[in-house]
């Protein structure tokens, strides 16, 4: 078994699957990207096969029961259902744990917990590192880390991930369509996860970090995380060159199948209204400022 668990939370389009690789080569720690595998669509596995078909995704499927899921859209639910659809999206997102666990039938919370201790089992179990102590999840919902807690699970500490959100508004963008309702509606979003993101420093130990940080400056970052994982440092040329002979089965940004260590930071070009409105639906965005920032 794990000996501690932690939480990335962040939104789409801000290196989770990178960061999740940089930290997972290191000898203690496991982590397998950015989310679970989908139940619509079969995604490719990052040691190359179809998750169908992928010996470690098929063993922790079979050991958490996954087909009593089949109709959620990924391998295991997100959090226990409450009243349904956006609802449920708007408790989790404003109560407390502690509300939360009140809510949630006991039944409800004790099988989550249940499959969220046997998936970490079972990834201890399949994923050929038997001497790894921590693992590092990083489905990014915020919604999971509250319901996790309101179940009971102990939550080690949370890794809290932004990025520029010009930068991030123009990924997005390419991706859902390049429109002003696209930009407006993203931008907005993009404020209240990282207001909800922020406010986890209640209940649990709390990093932010950067994805510029981790960009421009990898080996200080990386360290700093290694700390708050309470493992020990290594620098990235060391963790990057060390080769292992199980694959990992990462799900999440396949163009870290070939990752060589080198990270390039992608950067847009905002239009002058674009930047105006960027500054002002998603706040003012001083990276070094909020990198490694943290509160007890
Ligand atoms: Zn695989």
């Amino acid at each position: 078994m794990f000996e501690r668990r932690y939480f990335i939370v962040a939104q789409n389009f801000h290196g989770t699957t990178l960061l999740s690789k940089l930290l997972n080569d290191h000898p203690a720690v496991v982590s397998l990207g950015d989310t679970y595998p989908s139940n619509r669509l079969d995604q490719i596995c990052g040691c190359g096969e179809p998750v169908s078909s992928c010996r470690f995704w098929n063993a922790v499927a079979d050991d958490v029961g996954s087909e009593r899921y089949r109709a959620c859209s990924h391998l295991l639910p997100d959090y226990p259902r409450i009243v349904g659809g956006g609802g449920d999206r708007v408790l989790y997102n404003f109560l407390r744990p502690g509300m939360l666990s009140r809510l949630i039938p006991g039944v409800d919370r004790k099988t989550f917990a249940r499959d969220f201790e046997a998936f970490e089992a079972s990834v201890h179990k399949h994923g050929g590192r038997p001497e790894a102590t921590v693992f590092v999840d990083g489905v990014k919902s915020i919604s999971r880390v509250y319901a996790l807690m309101a179940a009971g699970v102990r939550v080690d500490g949370v890794i809290h991930l932004y990025r520029d959100p010009g930068d991030y508004i123009k990924s997005t963008m390419k991706q859902k369509g390049n429109s002003w309702r696209v930009l407006l509606q993203q931008l907005v979003m993009y404020r209240l996860f990282h207001r909800l993101a922020r406010r986890t420093a209640a209940w649990v130990p709390y990093r932010s970090v950067t994805y510029e940080g981790l960009a421009d400056d990898p080996v200080g970052t990386l360290n700093v995380l290694f700390r708050f994982l309470r493992v020990t440092p290594k620098p990235v040329a060391e963790l990057v060159l060390h080769k292992r002979e199980e694959p990992w089965h990462f799900m999440g940004n396949a163009s870290l199948f070939g990752f060589d260590g080198t990270i390039r930071r992608r950067r847009y070009e905002l239009s002058a209204s674009e930047r105006r409105m960027t500054r002002l639906l998603a706040g003012r965005y001083d990276w070094e400022k909020i990198h490694l920032a943290s509160r007890p």
